[in-house]
């Protein structure tokens, strides 16, 4: 048996003024052929886990490409999404030189380009019109995915993360890879359906480990243990999706005789959903006086997350709030942070390891939620910004953030980067000599992911009030063209109703 496997990943924060362009897929993001594999293999990624299983039943895999963004963005350049793509579907077309038995599509599902809101769909659309309708296609897809009809109809199978925190790709890439070769052995034959909800929520409080999609999930598992419903996925779409098609969405994926079960099943769980909805509604603490509140601990490390400015959610990076608050309180125990700002990682370079500086920091991606501010400290630590991620979620995946500095100003050690990223892993901080458990402080910009690998030793967690472009406050965002009514900005009683 020959199966084919292609990824193409990247988030869209549609109110981010940074676009995905080539600096996301620079030559580290993409991998072609051969090397995609070898750069997964031993990792906890979705590739990883779709290769084992492969292995495990002696199946040849055909790797096409593997590009995945290195941090969210705004909707891709239409150019670079079309080079990216139409390169995955030329390897394909070479691949289908010899008959193919599947192909498996790992991807994130919340990508958008220039021309193209739904990219997943325009990827998944365009591999089944090469391979035909009989050849079997499955997905592997963020939980925040945006679930589209065009998607559901590409695929014959469509399986999300169960984890929020993120601590499932390797199970997910084995999970679809499972179904892609029970449909290639002609075991089974999957049919994809959706129940789709009028509903944005904030990432904050859409966590598995508790709450309504905890339990959502729970009931799920109770429904796969009847005949023909072969795989159930919530995705609580992520909140910067200003696109036609928004909502969160269930969807359940079941043998072709049960099609009916499976829409029955998967509208059961959107009303439990859409009767649960406020409790999605998130607490944000107040910056300056959460700062004055941690810094008269007793106990630390205070884990104070700025989801705002989130990479991971698509943000710059470059926000100055919790810098200047942080400034501002003089504290006399050490706390870390960190912003994106590449001319004064430049200038800090230039000035040497142990030289005094004084650099303007922050809000140089154009915003104007916030200003620079300007920061005297010394140069503790040059770094060329590589990290491996040792916690859970993404454990084994390097992380590169461009060239890196460590700026100490008092007590407040700021880490500059030259670019952003996602912020999950302790070794943000650790690679550059800083230990977030000794610290009094540790500013995480991340709206959850963090909780994985930051809970076991965080004396207290909070979620800040801060501006940025992914605040969780997203009756402020300037939505223009999600379907309405849509939760919580409008009034609403049934989900069903919406158009
Ligand atoms: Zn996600």
């Amino acid at each position: 048996m020959r199966i084919a496997i292609g990824s193409f990943v990247q988030e869209s924060q549609f109110f981010s003024p940074v676009k995905g362009a080539w600096q996301h897929f620079g030559p580290e993001q993409i991998a072609r052929g051969r090397a995609m594999l070898d750069a997964a293999a031993g990792t906890r990624s979705e590739v990883a886990g779709a290769m084992d299983v492969a292995a495990r039943r002696g199946i040849r895999l055909v790797p096409l490409l593997r590009a995945m963004s290195s941090s969210s963005s705004a909707p891709i350049v239409r150019e670079v999404y079309e080079s990216i793509r139409d390169e995955l579907l030329a390897r394909l077309r070479e691949a289908i030189a010899e008959p193919l038995d599947g192909v498996l599509m790992v991807m994130h599902g919340a990508m958008s380009a220039e021309g193209y809101d739904d990219a997943t769909g325009d990827v998944l659309q365009r591999v089944r019109e090469i391979i035909g309708p009989r050849t079997p296609l499955v997905a592997t897809l963020d939980l925040h995915a945006n679930i589209t009809r065009l998607m559901c109809e590409a695929a014959d199978g469509l399986v999300g993360y169960l984890t929020f925190p993120h601590v499932d790709l390797y199970e997910t890439g084995a999970r679809g890879m499972q179904l892609l070769l029970d449909a290639a052995a002609g075991k089974i034959k999957p049919v994809t359906v959706m129940a789709k909800l009028p509903m944005i929520i904030p990432a904050e409080n859409a966590q598995t480990t508790h709450g309504v999609i905890h339990d959502l999930l729970l009931t799920a598992q109770t429904h796969l243990t009847e005949p023909g419903i072969l795989d159930i996925s919530i995705f609580p779409m992520q909140p910067w999706m200003d696109a036609p098609e928004a909502g969160c969405a269930v969807v359940v994926v079941a043998d072709e005789a049960q099609h009916r079960r499976a829409e029955e099943v998967a509208v059961q769980l959107a009303d439990t959903w859409w009767r649960r909805r406020e409790e999605h509604r998130v607490e944000l603490a107040p910056t300056e006086q959460t700062i004055a509140e941690a810094l008269a601990s007793e106990r630390k490390p205070w884990v104070l997350a700025d989801s705002a400015d989130a990479p991971s959610s698509g943000a710059p990076g470059d926000s100055t709030v919790t810098l200047k608050a942080l400034l501002d309180a003089q504290p006399a125990k050490d706390c870390y942070t960190n912003i994106v700002d590449p001319q004064a990682v430049a200038a800090m370079i230039e000035a040497g390891v142990g030289s005094e500086v004084t650099v303007s920091l922050g809000a140089c991606s154009g915003t104007t939620l916030y200003r620079p501010v300007s920061v005297s400290g010394r140069v503790r630590l040059i770094s060329d910004g590589a990290f491996v991620h040792k916690g859970e979620g993404l454990r084994g995946a390097t992380m590169h953030r461009g060239r890196t500095v460590v700026l100490q100003a008092g007590r407040v050690h700021i880490v500059v980067m030259e670019r952003a990223c996602i912020q999950w892993d302790p070794e943000l901080y650790r690679s550059v000599g800083l230990e977030p458990m000794d610290a009094q402080i540790v500013i995480v910009k991340s709206p959850a992911g963090f909780r994985a690998a930051y809970s076991p030793f965080a004396a207290e967690i909070r979620v800040l009030d801060a501006p940025g472009v992914c605040t969780p406050n997203l009756t402020t965002l300037p939505y223009a063209r999600i379907p309405r009514p849509m939760w919580p900005f409008d009034p609403m009683d049934d989900w069903r109703t919406a158009p």
